[in-house]
């Protein structure tokens, strides 16, 4: 299952593959991810974003605008969203298994993203509740699963896999410009992105370019992975 997750979809073996991201708030899933979703939309892969809530505690004129500027960002990135309207801060657990499953019996994804999980007195108690139920489900089922970088406040998050997405930079950039509404918050702050970005690269012992860093979760391969790697 999966064996082939890295290798290009032009292969001979070329079901169409499918990344299927789960975040709990529109924004997150530009900001540690969005150069890598639009390498894999131009590698043919199908981007599905799901979004759990639809900003209830935002003031009432940016409600409803992060789902118009996320489906903007979507075409930058090549991506297809779906909301839904989970209540921010109090969402459970259970909620996002069962809205996880259904999205998974519906899309089939060959791989899950979602938000690494931080234990709340560091990060947003949404991206924590998401993490954990995506990981249970993505765990049941046996579905490759990565964690994205979080926005700010890094600790408990080990990087483990990188991605070179410096050819697509301009694309990430663009896309976060998509938001806003959200374009006064400190964790929107360009420079800061790009530099983490750079951060990345040099963790890597890089010189030059942009990465993005996820670490893997859950990967499972057979035979063909080693095929697929061994004609690169
Ligand atoms: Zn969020």
């Amino acid at each position: 299952m999966n064996a082939d997750l890295f290798s290009n979809s032009s292969s001979s073996n070329s079901k169409q593959r499918t990344v299927l991201t789960i975040y709990s708030h529109a924004d997150d899933e530009v900001l540690p991810a969005a150069g890598t979703l639009r390498l894999m939309s131009l590698a043919g892969w199908k981007v599905r974003c799901l979004i759990l809530t639809d900003g209830n505690l935002s003031r009432s004129s940016i409600k409803g605008q992060r789902h118009e500027e996320a489906e903007a960002a979507g075409k930058i990135i090549g991506a297809i969203y779906e909301f839904y309207a989970l209540q921010e801060c109090n969402f459970s657990t259970q909620e996002v298994i069962r809205v996880t499953e259904a999205a998974i019996q519906r899309i089939q994804p060959d791989l899950i993203i979602t938000h690494a999980p931080q234990s709340e007195k560091y990060g947003h108690r949404d991206h924590e509740v998401c993490s954990v139920a995506v990981s249970n489900v993505a765990t049941r089922k046996n579905i490759p699963l990565w964690f994205s970088a979080p926005p700010v406040f890094l600790r408990g998050f080990e990087p483990n896999f990188f991605v070179d997405i410096s050819s697509v930079i301009e694309d990430k950039v663009a896309a976060i410009g998509c938001y806003e509404s959200e374009s006064e918050k400190t964790f929107m702050q360009l420079d800061a992105i790009l530099v983490l970005s750079r951060f990345w690269a040099r963790e890597l012992g890089q010189k030059d370019g942009y990465f993005e860093a996820f670490e893997i979760s859950r990967h499972c391969v057979d035979a063909r992975f080693f095929t697929a790697l061994a004609s690169r």
